[in-house]
């Protein structure tokens, strides 16, 4: 090549070439170094390199170029932030080689190119790059890379978290296939994958390193560079075991929920139903002297006692409101429902009670407490056709030395109820808690004992027991956390528990006093009428609110008590009572309902009201009536 052409390819080239003294002065500069460093080729020529780098890179220039005459390297390459003319800044990257001329260093020449693209390229590639990094390590989703083959390439530490590893390097070792709980259901994600290159949320089950199940949801994409195909795969791993669990239990919810509203439906019109059958009963009872006849009116009775149970339990089952956890002495409400517990049994049934030495307190709703007590004696009583014996027992006691797995450290007030019944074969029991599942035949078993057993005892944190033997009985152990002694101990379930309890014998006749009743249901009415009636009281009955207020018209000022259903067409009671008594403020006040929940009736505020649950018994009224009267 000619001094010509070589001299046209130095001036006319892309790149910076340039040459310096050995004081590293420049001595030559082509017309690119001139235009790209904005200076004129008079600023140029003379003037020192290190004046063109920028002041905190010129240390390290010093450093590389004077290594490089020291060991005489003959090509070193060197990036820095060059400053040119009114404050230009490009980045070059240079290749120096030192001139010699007979072995002397006389300067150097150097080819540097504008990589100023190139590094911004870079630092935005590095800035996402950490960026990535840490969306990756901090994700709460579990994020790996893989490969075609199963082989891990990265994983984060989300997913190992999830799989209990206890690091990267420990998951990494195994390979994808590994992790399924059923290896089958990876191939079509694979084929979906390698056919379309996604995967948008596929559910499949894996497995953690202890061998339990995680429930995972997969969304994954093929990756790759414009160096081959797509063969690695990037996956975020969700776990949705939880939400699985509360999908379910949601459905669950739901059913229950629908059946608690047909259920409280039937039993309200039944509880009306049995009150007029219970009424009937006891007042033919109290004045028929036959003794067979007797015997026969108290079978009815009988009868009539426990459907009005059931339809308290179906009640309380559908009870909408959140349940009132107070505290309760568990000694106290065992007693209290015993009464109602040995009309639930049959003669064939031996029922015995152990209580716990001192107070037995927990925080529970007494209403669902009572139900607890009460399916689980139905049951045994249910599990024993030919008679047996069941034991309540009461217990306080300490976590560790109860052998029932899940139970956190503390005292519990524990609750055996034992039967010597026929006992639950293992695929029975792996179904007793859930909602409608019954063995016993239709129209005799609902499946909601054990499971809205279940419910209350999971609310108050507490656990269930089980200790069975097929053929010889079945002890059930309800556990709940125990409580310090309050300040003053709220009365257990006491209103519920005295459906039937001894009444005082006699009550003072009436003086003269009218009664206003009013109740839809006709059954309820004259029943109620005919006990007040019987006395001494003048009854009044209307059998809607609109004719309440009506008869009150006319006959308000001798009226001393209104009697009224809660739940009616038109206007409901604690509005009438409203109304009435506003004519007449000391107009007293008694509900009847089969809703037992004061908390449901705004109109019991009113001092002068009072609430008797439906069914009742005919001495039960004539009781409260008289009380309520007696008091004014
Ligand atoms: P139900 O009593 O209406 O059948 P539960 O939920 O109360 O519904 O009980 C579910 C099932 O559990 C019963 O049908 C019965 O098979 C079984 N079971 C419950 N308690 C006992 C017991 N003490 N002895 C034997 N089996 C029982
Ligand atoms: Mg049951």
């Amino acid at each position: 090549m000619s001094d010509d052409h070589l001299k046209r390819l130095i001036e006319q080239a892309q790149d910076l070439i340039y040459e310096c003294d050995t004081a590293g002065h420049f001595t030559y500069v082509n017309p690119v170094s001139i235009r790209l460093m904005n200076y004129t080729a008079d600023e140029l020529i003379g003037r020192h390199y290190l004046t063109l780098i920028r002041p905190d890179y010129r240390e390290r220039a010093i450093e590389v170029y004077s290594r490089q005459f020291i060991h005489r390297t003959p090509s070193t390459y060197f990036e820095f932030p060059a400053i040119g003319g009114g404050d230009t800044t490009i980045w070059v990257g240079q290749h120096v080689q030192l001139l010699f001329e007979q072995d002397q260093i006389v300067g150097f020449q150097a080819i540097a190119r504008d990589i100023t693209k190139q590094r911004d390229a870079e630092v935005a590639l590095k800035r996402s790059e950490a960026r990535y990094r840490s969306l990756f390590e901090g994700a709460i989703f579990g994020i790996y890379r893989s490969n075609i083959d199963g082989r891990f390439l990265d994983v984060n530490p989300a997913l190992v978290a999830m799989l209990g590893y206890a690091s990267a390097a420990e998951l990494i070792t195994l390979r994808t296939p590994a992790l399924y709980f059923d290896r089958s259901a990876r191939a079509p994600l694979i084929e979906e994958l390698t056919r379309s290159g996604r995967i948008h949320g596929a559910d499949v089950k894996w497995l953690r390193k202890d061998g339990t199940v995680v429930s995972v949801r997969l969304s994954a994409r093929a990756i790759g560079d414009d160096r081959g195909p797509l063969t690695e795969y990037e996956t975020i791993v969700e776990d949705v075991t939880e939400r699985r669990h509360l999908e379910s239990h949601l459905r669950q919810v739901q059913k229950i929920e629908a059946v608690g509203q047909l259920a409280a439906g039937i039993a309200h019109n039944f509880n009306n139903l049995l009150t007029a059958v219970l009424g009937y009963t006891e007042l033919l009872l109290s004045r028929n002297s036959v003794k067979a006849d007797r015997e026969d009116l108290e079978e009815i009775q009988k009868a009539g006692q426990r459907a009005a149970v059931l339809t308290r339990q179906l009640l309380a089952f559908s009870r909408r409101q959140a349940p009132v956890p107070e505290h309760v002495d568990v000694n106290a409400a065992v007693r209290q429902v015993r009464g109602m517990l040995d009309r639930v049994i049959r003669e064939d049934v031996q029922l015995t009670c152990t209580f716990a030495p001192g107070p037995a307190l927990v925080k529970i709703d007494p209403s669902e407490f009572e139900q607890v007590v009460l399916n689980l004696v139905i049951n045994a009583r249910d599990a024993m056709p030919g008679g047996g014996r069941i034991a309540i027992s009461i217990a306080q006691v300490d976590a560790v030395t109860e052998k029932l797995s899940g139970l956190a450290p503390g005292r519990y007030i524990r609750l055996n109820v034992s039967d010597t019944g026929t006992g639950i074969k293992p695929e029975v029991r792996a179904h007793l808690f859930e909602p409608f599942f019954t063995t016993k035949e239709q129209g005799k078993g609902t499946g909601l004992g054990l499971a809205s057993v279940y419910g209350i005892v999971n609310q108050g944190q507490g656990l269930i027991g089980l200790d069975t033997e097929v053929g010889r009985g079945t002890t059930f152990s309800v556990y709940l956390p125990a409580v310090a002694q309050p300040t003053a101990v709220a009365a257990v379930a006491a209103e519920a528990a005295a459906d039937w309890p001894p009444l005082p014998a006699a009550t003072a006749p009436s003086r003269n006093e009218t009664i206003l009743v009013v109740e839809d249901e006709d059954g309820v009415r004259t029943i109620a009428k005919a006990i007040l009636v019987r006395h001494g009281y003048e009854v009044l009955e209307a059998a809607t609110p609109g004719a309440a207020c009506e008869i009150f018209a006319q006959h308000g000022d001798r009226i001393d008590l209104l009697l009224t259903d809660v739940v009616m067409p038109d206007m409901n009671g604690p509005a009438l009572a409203q109304r009435l008594v506003g004519l007449r403020p000391d107009l007293r006040v008694l509900f009847m309902s089969g809703y037992a929940d004061r908390a449901s009736l705004p109109g019991l505020a009113n001092p002068n009201a009072r609430l008797l649950t439906k069914p009742f018994r005919p001495a039960a009224l004539a009781a409260t009536v008289r009380e309520i009267l007696a008091a004014r």
